[in-house]
């Protein structure tokens, strides 16, 4: 069996900030109840030995929002006690947490080093960019408070990285984001394009990142990228690390780059299950770890197609020289009414037309010292 990734969502879609841009509240719209509370400490037993017995050699288990840390340090206790009960075929756990890092506080960050926790904060850049869209439920900037609590975990040791939003205002503004991150040693970063509503046309919102501006962005970024590298200290920057990967014949880690969906468990705070972050909406729920085993959801992964759905068919991709390293990104941005097109297809064209000869030169070099 190979690894199993299980994304717990403790507090459901309930979080103590109001990004204008959060897709998780866009998803929460769309289904029945908009929130399913907080996760009891009998559902996070149930998920836990459900996925520890079927598991072989390695488990990750994540944590996302909504704001996971809305539930109590106690819940994460919990977690770590139930992981030694059922941890029967001894795999590797990996627990990973996703926060927007506003409520962090000297006991989270110690308790995430104890247990070493892998901390994914987000942060969209400095004061002004950051707090352009992420706001505190009182409309209040965030960046103040969030950039405490990323030197609190600095000082402790925790292991974290920073997930950025790239969206229609800050996506301009990277080369200043960039020596923003370069001069408070944030060296680990995620850079994610912001979602459009679902079923909404992209490049309609105030926040929306079009194709060309995306493509911009993912050049410049590049280049500040493989000038660092030709100094020998560049950042770890998680889409280019995952290029370079596919250039050498790797699997890349990241699900949207692999040209289909990967199986993930997506746990909602009533334990339904869900195969993606993206679809946790009702028509795609799997099942429910308080009374399914994890066979039984993946014969309805398969019963929905939810896989095969994802295998690449658009035309423009299938003669595309590109396809080998690009594959069409993902499902999620790909358009239904112009046979499921990748929206972001410009932006990559962009980026490869203008980066792949050097994106080669790191590929070839990396290959030659292995
Ligand atoms: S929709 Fe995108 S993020 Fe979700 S599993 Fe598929 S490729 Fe990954
Ligand atoms: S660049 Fe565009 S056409 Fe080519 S593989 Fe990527 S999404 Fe498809």
């Amino acid at each position: 069996m190979p690894p199993i990734h299980v994304l717990l969502k403790p507090a459901s879609g309930n979080c103590n900030m109001r990004c204008d841009y959060c897709f998780y509240y866009d998803t929460m719209s769309k289904r029945k109840e908009l929130t399913y509370g907080f996760m009891s400490l009998d559902t996070l037993e149930d998920v836990i030995e459900k996925v520890l017995l079927y598991a072989e050699k390695s488990c990750t288990i994540s944590y996302q929002g909504g704001e996971p840390t809305l539930s109590q340090i106690h819940f994460f206790e919990k977690s770590i006690e139930f992981q030694k009960k059922y941890n029967v075929n001894q795999v590797e756990i990996h627990n990973v947490l996703q926060t927007n890092g506003l409520h962090l506080n000297q006991e989270w960050a110690e308790f995430f080093a104890k247990q070493n926790f892998l901390v994914g904060v987000s942060l969209d850049g400095g004061p002004k960019i950051h707090d352009y869209y992420r706001k505190s439920i009182k409309g209040e900037g965030t960046f103040v408070k969030i950039m405490q609590n990323i030197e609190l975990l600095q000082k402790v040791g925790v292991e974290f990285n920073i997930l950025s939003v790239v969206n229609g205002k800050t996506a301009p503004l990277i080369k200043k984001s960039y020596r923003f991150y370069k001069k408070n040693h944030l060296e680990f970063l995620q850079f994610i394009p912001c979602l459009d509503p679902m079923n909404e046309l992209g490049g309609g919102r105030e926040y929306s990142l079009k194709p060309v501006v995306y493509g911009k962005f993912l050049i410049d970024l590049f280049e500040l990228w493989y000038e660092d590298l030709q100094q020998g200290r560049q950042p770890y920057i998680r889409q280019f690390e995952n290029y370079i990967a596919i250039l050498l014949g790797k699997m890349p880690e990241s699900c949207d780059m692999r040209g289909i969906c990967g199986k993930q468990y997506v746990v909602e705070a009533d334990g339904a299950v869900y195969p993606c972050d993206f679809y946790v909406i009702d028509q795609y729920r799997l099942g429910n770890f308080k009374t399914d085993k994890v066979e039984q959801i993946d014969q309805r992964r398969t019963e929905i197609n939810f896989i095969e759905d994802s295998i690449n068919k658009n035309k423009l991709c299938q003669s595309c020289g590109y396809a080998p390293l690009c594959r069409g990104g993902c499902r999620r941005n790909r358009q239904k009414e112009e046979s499921n097109k990748q929206y972001f297809c410009q932006s990559y064209r962009m980026f490869f037309d203008a980066c792949l000869p050097k994106m080669m030169q790191v590929a070839e070099r990396l290959s030659s010292i292995q």
